[in-house]
């Protein structure tokens, strides 16, 4: 699967949704006040943030995984030639987290030889 993003981008993808998600716990600006009184209060905002957080790292991280390892298609699984390509289009899929929905890109692979699509990764 090619990569669109470097790790620099997908490292500022996830510290500006960190940082969105804790300044809507912690707001910089002393003139907006702290929202929650007990720990209670103090617990849901945590789960907030780890939810607005947790599925970034996954994506981000997925992206970037799938990048060092899937420059090439690879062997057909069906077949075994190796007369294979990436195709240009990549599918995007909804997939559910302990940490909430998570959209992770998969990019198909065809066979020149028996014309099958496989997933280079086995997913
Ligand atoms: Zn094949």
């Amino acid at each position: 699967m090619a990569s669109t993003r470097t790790r620099q981008e997908a490292y500022d993808r996830i510290c500006q949704d960190f940082f969105s998600a804790l300044d809507r716990i912690i707001p910089l600006d002393e003139s907006k006040p702290l929202k929650g009184q007990t720990l209670r209060d103090f617990e849901l905002q945590a789960r907030e943030l780890k939810e607005a957080i947790i599925p970034t790292l996954l994506e981000e991280r997925a992206v970037l995984s799938a990048a060092a390892q899937m420059p090439t298609a690879g062997r057909c699984p069906s077949c075994g030639s190796e007369r294979t390509y990436l195709e240009s289009a990549v599918r995007q899929r909804e997939l559910r987290s302990p940490g909430g929905p998570v959209v992770l890109s998969r990019q198909d692979a065809r066979c020149r030889a028996c014309n099958r699509s496989f997933s280079p990764s086995g997913s």
